[in-house]
């Protein structure tokens, strides 16, 4: 389980999350839902490692992580604004999380000193990876293409597809596909869920799209200025929204 024990976090004297608690188990979809501005990248960023809190400590598994860099706590985090190498190509942007491996998997012998590799993708391997989870997203044909040359919906599909090949215990994603046409966001919708049904790994989504929230997601967290109002599985969210504000935001009868 991923746990969020009492967080809070202020930029200024702008509180931006107040006392956010939340448990996700292993293998669950939860989608944080709530308007612009309201947190959701930055309990992100938090748990990613990339935003310190000011109260509260977090978990991932029995570890409690507050105090490890982002690179050694096994999230893969898609990013709202893509973040990709823009002197390399597509498919150097995606075997990066695998060349990653490549290096991290030798081992340092301990008495003697020496240098071992461990498990480690072979360069084909690595591009047959690449070649496929590019095919799934529909950008093989991008492959030899650097970011600057890329629509922004290519960009997107490319940052997840460089999360994808990781395959981390944890997928952050951050509006991934708000910057798809519709027709794009459904087919990308089906995408991610099938991706999560086949590693069976916890996912955390943020959005803003309520219909994104509620096919995607084993339960759904509504968020609203920093605060949880109700986390729940999506139709109790709309059959029964806790308060006004989650009734007025899914737009449910209350
Ligand atoms: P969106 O849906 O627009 O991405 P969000 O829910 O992800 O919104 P956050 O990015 O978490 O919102 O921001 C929450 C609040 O914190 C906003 O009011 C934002 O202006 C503020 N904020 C975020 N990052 C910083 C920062 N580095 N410095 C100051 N204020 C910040
Ligand atoms: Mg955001």
């Amino acid at each position: 389980a991923i746990t969020f024990d009492h967080i809070r976090k202020s930029y200024g004297a702008t509180q931006v999350l107040r006392d956010v608690s939340l448990s996700i188990e292993s293998g669950e979809f939860l989608t944080l839902l709530g308007p612009s501005g309201c947190g959701k990248s930055t309990l992100l960023r938090i748990l990613a490692g990339l935003e310190r809190q000011d109260g509260g400590s977090v978990r991932i598994g029995d570890r409690q992580v507050d105090d490890l860099r982002p690179k050694r706590r096994d999230v893969a985090m898609v990013f709202q604004s893509y973040a990709l190498y823009p002197h390399m190509t597509v498919a150097g942007n995606m075997a990066v999380p695998l060349r990653m491996r490549r290096l991290n998997s030798w081992q340092r012998l301990p008495l003697i000193g020496k240098l071992l590799p461990g498990t480690r993708p072979t360069l084909a391997e690595i591009d047959s990876e690449v070649s496929r989870t590019a095919a799934a997203l529909g950008i093989d044909h991008l492959l030899a293409r650097k970011p600057g040359q890329l629509s922004g919906g290519q960009r997107q599909r490319v940052a997840v597809g460089r999360a994808m090949v990781r395959e981390p215990a944890v997928f952050l994603m951050d509006e991934p596909l708000s910057n798809l046409d519709a027709k794009l966001r459904v087919q990308m919708r089906a995408e991610i869920k099938e991706l999560h049904k086949r590693l069976g790994v916890t996912f955390i989504y943020v959005t803003h799209d309520q219909a994104e929230a509620m096919t995607l997601s084993d339960r759904v967290a509504v968020m609203l200025d920093g605060e949880l109002l109700q986390v729940a599985p999506p139709r109790d969210i709309y059959a029964d929204p806790h308060d006004r504000r989650v009734a007025e935001f899914i737009g449910s009868p209350k």
